[in-house]
């Protein structure tokens, strides 16, 4: 929350009970109401950080801004036939794909979809009184994911592009530049770190959830390694021979709970498009199946 003219909610959190008065506690402390919010600054179209965003300018009569390509995450549009169709190509069955559809759609309850907003695309300066927000677009965690800099206050504000404890989940979803294919979302994602160090590294960077990032290279050094672990795991798996995604999702995360089968999906083909988009892995497609498999070293 930006405490200065026009009175600034960063991400407004989910559509619950709880949420909503929290938020109103949050306000009563520095004498303020709901209906004080003049903007709601959305990182991402995700359930937990949109949720109450359109109760929140049903009460106040703000402005919502939310990234252009999280266009359909903000109206709750899905392609559950092309997410079916995708997930049959990657060799999972009936069952655990309808599974997957009934929870990434069970989220929804969360968020009441969005009628009204201004779109940013990154580049945008919104004036404030005596500050200002910097958008930029920081696709990966979502293709539309944008970070808010002030930098009068010397920070940033990260939605779930940066998180200090948790290694975000670049998920893939169909690319909204793209339709019908996937969102290279893993490769994206290591850009938008890159930028992030190009264009924010000394600032403090408040995270979507937790503590803030202080110091980006030495959080930039662990990212590197959990991910660099990732790969690995990958590798080795296909060095036993060509595989789909659902034998590595079986062989990295062999304790998946249904509801986390598509972000472990997902994980695992984000890598995938990633190795593959940087040539260390290629995918080779037959009628009913995806199978990926390492580029003989020889080739490299
Ligand atoms: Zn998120």
């Amino acid at each position: 929350m930006i405490l200065r003219d026009p009175i600034t909610l960063i991400d407004s959190g989910p559509l619950t009970e709880e949420a909503w008065d929290a938020l109103g506690a949050g306000l009563k402390r520095f004498g303020l109401e709901v209906s004080d919010v003049k903007r709601v600054l959305l990182t991402h179209g995700h359930q937990d950080h949109y949720g109450l965003a359109e109760k929140v300018a049903d009460a106040s009569g703000a402005t919502l801004y939310g990234g252009r390509l999280d266009r359909r995450n903000f109206r709750q549009e899905r392609s559950h036939g092309l997410l079916l169709e995708d997930m049959a190509r990657a060799g999972f069955g009936l069952l655990p794909r309808l599974a997957v559809v009934a929870s990434v759609t069970a989220v929804d309850r969360f968020a009441k979809p969005l009628e009204v907003w201004d779109e940013l695309s990154g580049g945008e300066t919104l004036p404030g009184d005596g500050w200002s927000v910097v958008v930029r677009s920081t696709p990966g965690h979502t293709p539309g994911s944008l970070t808010f800099t002030i930098p009068e206050a010397g920070v940033v504000f990260t939605g779930d592009t940066v998180l200090k404890e948790i290694t975000p989940n670049a998920v893939v979803d169909e690319d909204p530049e793209e339709s019908g294919r996937p969102f290279r979302s893993v490769t994206r994602y290591f850009e938008t770190l890159d930028e992030i160090g190009r264009t924010s590294g000394d600032a403090t960077l408040l995270t979507g959830h937790g503590a803030p990032v202080t110091d980006w290279s030495a959080h930039r050094k662990t990212l590197d390694r959990r991910y660099g672990i990732r790969v690995g795991q990958i590798e080795r798996e296909l060095a036993k021979g060509p595989a789909v995604v659902r034998d590595l999702v079986a062989a990295i995360f062999p304790r998946v709970k249904t509801l986390n089968v598509f972000l472990a999906y997902s994980e695992i083909l984000g890598f995938l498009m990633y190795l593959e988009d940087t040539g260390r892995v290629e995918k080779i497609v037959s009628e009913t199946r995806d199978r990926y498999r390492l580029v003989p070293a020889a080739l490299l």
